[in-house]
């Protein structure tokens, strides 16, 4: 029961901090992050209406996705891959996934849009924007992210929907802002070249008024939903 509680104080987070900076609350989707969570977990989040799961973890993601196809088809499942993807990797993903948020170099794309299985709809992708510089992480920096964009609109198998970060966790809040507000711009430049996208992917469990604050159109949330996760 806590995971629907949990999903239920989320929602009325997201309501409240829409209105408060006069957004409408349809228009910021909740992915649900259930890297590590077991299948009686999700199904519980099911039960309490959720739809969207985000997966980092290729072989895991899939094992979740084709138990799903098996035991529940047609409850309308949308499952994104949020992690590093790697070429090897790409095919499995390109067959199973629906959304990619971590693309951040053609050749990725590119495999993902030949891999697509034929009987399925486009991937659906967002390029990841290293927004706040870091070593560590992977994404593209601004400035490089329209020719990417026209890159992968050659490709006839996926379908761009925009841009997704994960910005350095700060613990000045006004700095946070700031790397969400560059996103933001990066968001809306991209808009006026390509007018059919429409997601921002933004904001963590720690992080979500400031996201939402700036504009963003996804929330990934993980523990708030689930609890802290135990890696081992
Ligand atoms: C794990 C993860 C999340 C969820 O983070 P929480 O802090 O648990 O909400 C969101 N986005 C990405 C890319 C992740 O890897």
């Amino acid at each position: 029961m806590i995971i629907k509680q949990n999903l239920q104080h989320i929602q009325q987070s997201i309501t409240n901090i829409a209105q408060q900076c006069e957004r409408n609350p349809n228009t910021i989707k909740l992915l649900a992050v259930s890297k590590t969570k077991p299948i009686e977990q999700i199904d519980q989040a099911i039960q309490a209406g959720q739809r969207l799961f985000g997966e980092n973890y290729v072989q895991e993601g899939i094992e979740k996705i084709i138990y799903y196809q098996q035991n529940r088809p047609n409850i309308g499942l949308e499952w994104h891959f949020i992690g590093p993807l790697q070429s090897n990797k790409t095919k499995l993903v390109a067959e199973h996934f629906d959304w990619v948020q971590t693309i951040d170099r053609f050749k990725i794309a590119q495999r993902l849009s030949d891999q697509r299985a034929r009987h399925l709809p486009p991937l659906n992708v967002l390029i990841q924007v290293n927004i706040s510089k870091e070593d560590s992480k992977s994404g593209v920096s601004p400035g490089e992210i329209k020719l990417l964009a026209e890159q992968i609109t050659s490709l006839p198998n996926l379908q761009l929907r925009g841009l997704m970060a994960i910005p350095k966790a700060e613990i000045d809040r006004n700095k946070q802002i700031v790397a969400f507000e560059k996103m933001y711009d990066c968001y809306q430049t991209l808009q006026q070249s390509f007018p059919n996208i429409d997601t921002l992917s933004m904001g963590m469990s720690d992080d979500l008024a400031s996201a939402i604050n700036a504009g963003s159109t996804m929330v990934r949330i993980g523990t708030a939903i689930f609890g802290a996760r135990q890696y081992n």
